[in-house]
């Protein structure tokens, strides 16, 4: 099922998310609920999707890496690279815009996965870059925030 994707200016996307307890995660409602997630990405022609951008408040979301869907749980950052990048961004909920952001090169995260499970990534190139955005997404920070340059495209 395709979830609602909330867009600008919804205040909900400007929140800080809560930690999510380990133990919901094997509850098929959440389950079903992180399919959705997934689907609702897809369909949106998304690399990625934070749970706050369909109005849940969790520590939760998706990144795509080449054509795999990462399911992050409770991220935790654990080492930054020196180098930054600059890259174009769009976002789901900020439609009709993108922008150059500076972003880290490379960065260590830990996390869960759906099951519980501990994943760490040590991500580099279009995948870090999601990965930060995502990240940002969960701390209420959306990529305009950040863009040294926003530009209006025509939808
Ligand atoms: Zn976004």
């Amino acid at each position: 099922m395709m979830l609602p994707i909330l867009t600008l200016p919804n205040p909900q996307l400007r929140q800080r998310s809560e930690e999510v307890d380990p133990k919901i995660l094997k509850t098929p409602e959440f389950q079903s609920w992180l399919d959705d997630l997934i689907e609702t990405m897809w369909k949106a022609d998304g690399v990625g999707i934070a749970a706050p951008q369909v109005g849940r408040p969790i520590r939760v979301f998706i990144a795509v890496d080449g054509k795999t869907p990462h399911v992050v749980i409770n991220p935790v950052v654990t080492g930054k690279s020196w180098r930054m990048e600059d890259g174009e961004e769009g976002c789901l909920s900020v439609p009709g815009k993108y922008g150059v952001v500076r972003r880290y090169r490379s960065f260590r995260i830990k996390a869960l996965d759906r099951e519980g499970k501990k994943i760490a990534f040590e991500p580099s190139g279009f995948f870090a870059r999601v990965l930060q955005h995502e990240l940002d997404h969960l701390d209420g920070v959306l990529f305009i925030d950040r863009a040294k340059k926003i530009v209006n495209i025509q939808l």
